[in-house]
């Protein structure tokens, strides 16, 4: 428990967790030899994971003539000759022992019983290729010379090595290469696979790029920290185009010549190809790329060739914590912000998180940059727990872009989802062959009411979160604490009846756009336009060689992108993310309005940003059109603090589901009054419980408990004794309980 403790920052979760966490990465990985595994995870964590092999399972091979001398060994022959396979689980069940693994080894070692291992080797792919013999003949010239395409053949072959390589891309037939071997030139040989990642998405390399004073700065404080190899997390706060990339990669450049090796995070790599590829283009083959599109086969090959240090680098998304390297001297986690971090399914886990964790445990440094810096890291910034760097400002002198609010209440309006202002403002950059990035956010519409005249969203009056719309009941309902009030019709501010509590999509707005502009082709970036492979990389080569100049989509063009002649960023219905039912929507949208206003104006022409917004006098436009992360993040940490929100607390999500609303319910209501009886009152405070954001999913349904602790931290000794107890009698066949520490999404 301690480990997961340090793991999971601060609050204990339960072992289970760990052990899942390690098969969910063999899985991952696809790597057999779960000792394997567990001999790369830092020390302190093996011997948890050791666990893992309670799931191995056992057959009894031969217990003919053998005696055995005790009656537990006894036992267990015996319920192997009566049923053949058993795994530890089972046998553990059965004699009510706990400690069997030991016996079982011995068992294994006399040659009484075999142990099945749940993971079984995977071997490299292989194929047949044919490559030089030993000894060819002489005189291939003469010997081919009727042979032209044979002689080429041979001559690939004498160049490049087996013909896996280029048979295929030359057009050497297996017929043909046969002929090789007939004449003894050639002989059949078995290759392994090798599969690379290959992006989609690729532009022309970049003149190299000296470091800026700033980031030269920045660049030397990491390089000495690195030196020291001692653990340090630092916090890269630097504005959206102020050259966060090319600190990282002249960082690794110096771990790598350190001789160390390193973990690059990104938030989600099909989004972000741009990123991955300007470190392929500075490491080729010493960075293995990890994405979630990648076969089997893939995995494999990525995983040995860290494993074996073939490449010192791994750069994926989250799972990538994991990757197998030792010896690391940094952790570089990009947009760390970013809610993609955490895992919402078992094993829960936060990367970023866990990153700072593994630095920890290997004497390495983690670097966490963003632009918007999550509530959390900041915190952890100004009370001295990180080390912040800050570059307040673009490269090149390239200035910050401008931000227009446009007030939709008043405006008049191009088309329903377009106001006048902003076409004309598209037009004029059109009009200069220039590019424009539109903005739809749609992620977490979850049903709260929005007053399309006055811009007024109903809230909770005890959590300050907005209700959400339940249309069985024609009711409001607060997520965090069940309150419930009365669904009417009309803006319960300037009795308007023109809300709007449905989704809006983008494929409307690409139809508007095509109506306004007849004559641009339109390029839609959203789930449903991104769901093939590659997509996101041929929607964005189709941009960047300007075969487009309008990009529409969600939150997805936000991310990352890196586009010179892009000088407008138009978003067109602000307002939507504020209202999701989430503590943290303000901050999300902060950081989302900024990210997305960050593709404008990257290079010499300065860049303009439009929000269409109904709200206008929301904190997060002021803070916005202020510029001043700093501020905005001390002002909403007094709500914070007031409301008792993290970082201001600590949060644990309990979820209940079941097949029977009434159970789940019921459940949930029943353990808070089990668990209040336990918990210190002065220190934390339970929610709920009230019917989780998705009430209903996969037929289940979902209530939750909101435990905040405000002060400290349970001890492992509370979740030992009591957690796991509680759980374990409300777990049963009909009710399922979740444990979601530092939940992300409420
Ligand atoms: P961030 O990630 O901080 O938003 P990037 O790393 O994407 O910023 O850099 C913004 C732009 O500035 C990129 O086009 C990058 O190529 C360019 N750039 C970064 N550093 C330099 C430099 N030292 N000299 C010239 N151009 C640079
Ligand atoms: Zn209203
Ligand atoms: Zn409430």
């Amino acid at each position: 428990p301690v480990i997961a403790d340090l793991l999971y920052g601060g609050v204990p979760v339960l072992r289970q967790s760990l052990i899942r966490l390690a098969l969910w990465m063999a899985d991952y990985y696809l790597t057999s030899p779960l000792d394997t595994i567990i001999a790369c995870l830092p020390a302190a964590v093996r011997t948890t994971v050791n666990d893992v092999a309670e799931l191995n399972s056992f057959e009894l091979k031969s217990a003919e003539g053998k005696t055995v001398n005790t009656p537990l060994r006894r036992s267990i022959l015996q319920m192997l000759v009566n049923e053949k396979k058993l795994t530890l689980r089972q046998l553990q069940k059965r004699l009510g022992k706990k400690q069997l693994y030991r016996t079982l080894s011995e068992l294994e070692k006399g040659g009484y019983i075999s142990l099945q291992k749940k993971f079984a080797t995977t071997r490299p792919k292989q194929k047949t290729a044919y490559s030089l013999t030993a000894a060819p003949p002489e005189n291939p010239e003469i010997l081919l010379g009727n042979a032209p395409r044979q002689l080429e053949a041979y001559k690939a072959l004498l160049t490049l090595g087996d013909s896996s390589g280029f048979a295929e891309a030359l057009g050497f037939s297996s017929a043909l290469l046969n002929e090789l071997v007939k004449k003894g030139f050639a002989e059949k040989t078995t290759v392994d696979i090798r599969s690379n990642f290959r992006n989609t998405y690729s532009e022309s390399p970049k003149n190299p790029e000296r470091p800026t004073a700033a980031q030269a700065d920045a660049l030397s404080t990491l390089g000495k920290a690195v030196e020291k190899q001692q653990f340090n997390t630092f916090l890269l706060h630097g504005v959206t185009g102020s050259g966060k990339t090319l600190i990282y990669i002249e960082l690794l450049k110096k771990v790598i010549a350190a001789g160390k090796n390193a973990i690059v995070l990104v938030p989600e790599i099909s989004l972000t190809p741009q990123t991955a590829g300007r470190f392929r283009q500075h490491f080729h083959d010493d960075i293995t790329i990890l994405h979630s599109a990648m076969s089997d086969q893939e995995k494999y090959d990525a995983w040995h060739s860290l494993r074996n240090g073939r490449t010192k680098i791994a750069l994926g998304a989250r799972s990538t914590i994991f990757a197998p390297l030792e010896n690391i001297g940094v952790i570089i986690v990009d947009e760390e912000h970013d809610g993609a971090y955490k895992q919402d399914r078992n094993p829960r886990y936060h990367a970023r998180d866990t990153a700072i964790m593994r630095a920890m445990f290997e004497n390495a440094i983690c670097v966490l940059g963003s632009a918007t810096p999550s509530f959390e890291s900041y915190q952890n910034a100004r009370n001295g727990k990180y080390q912040l760097i800050d570059l307040p400002e673009r490269i090149d002198g390239a200035t910050m872009p401008l931000i227009t609010l446009i007030a939709m209440r008043e405006a008049p309006k191009a088309t329903a989802s377009i106001s006048d202002r902003l076409y004309r403002e598209i037009r004029k950059r059109l009009e200069k062959n220039e590019q424009v990035i539109l903005l739809q956010n749609r992620r977490g519409f979850a049903g709260s009411v929005f007053c399309l005249e006055c811009g007024h969203t109903p809230v909770c009056k005890y959590c300050n979160i907005p209700l959400v719309y339940h249309a069985t009941e024609k009711q409001l309902r607060c997520h965090y604490c069940g309150h419930t009030q009365i669904f009417t019709e009309q803006c319960g501010k300037c009795n308007s009846t023109r809300l709007f509590y449905k989704s809006s999509g983008t494929e409307r707005i690409e139809e508007e756009l095509k109506t306004l502009f007849p004559e641009e082709t339109i390029l839609r970036m959203d789930i449903d336009t991104t769901s093939a492979k590659g997509s996101h990389g041929r929607i964005l080569k189709a941009f960047h060689e300007k075969k487009s100049r309008i990009l529409l989509g969600t939150q997805m063009v936000a991310k990352g992108l890196d586009f010179p002649d892009v000088t407008l960023v138009g978003v067109l219905m602000a307002d939507i993310g504020l209202n999701i039912p989430d503590f943290r929507a303000s901050e999300r949208m902060y950081s989302l309005l900024t990210q997305v206003s960050g593709r404008s104006g990257r290079a010499s022409i300065p860049g303009e940003v439009y929000l269409q917004v109904y709200n206008l006098d929301n904190e997060v436009y002021r803070a916005l059109l202020d510029g001043s992360y700093k501020k905005f993040f001390e002002r909403e940490m007094t709500l914070r603090k007031l409301l008792r929100y993290p970082p201001a607390s600590k949060l644990v999500k309990f979820e209940f589901s079941s097949t029977d609303e009434k159970k789940a319910e019921e459940a949930a209501l029943s353990f808070k009054e089990r668990l209040e009886t336990h918990l210190p009152a002065e220190k934390v405070m339970l929610l709920g419980p009230a019917p989780a954001g998705i009430t209903k999913l996969k037929n289940r349904y979902r209530y939750q408990l909101l435990l905040k602790i405000f002060t400290g931290k349970l001890s492992p000794a509370f979740i030992r004794h009591h957690l796991d107890a509680l759980l374990a009698s409300y777990r049963n066949a009909k009710l399922s309980v979740t444990i979601d520490v530092d939940p992300q999404n409420l």
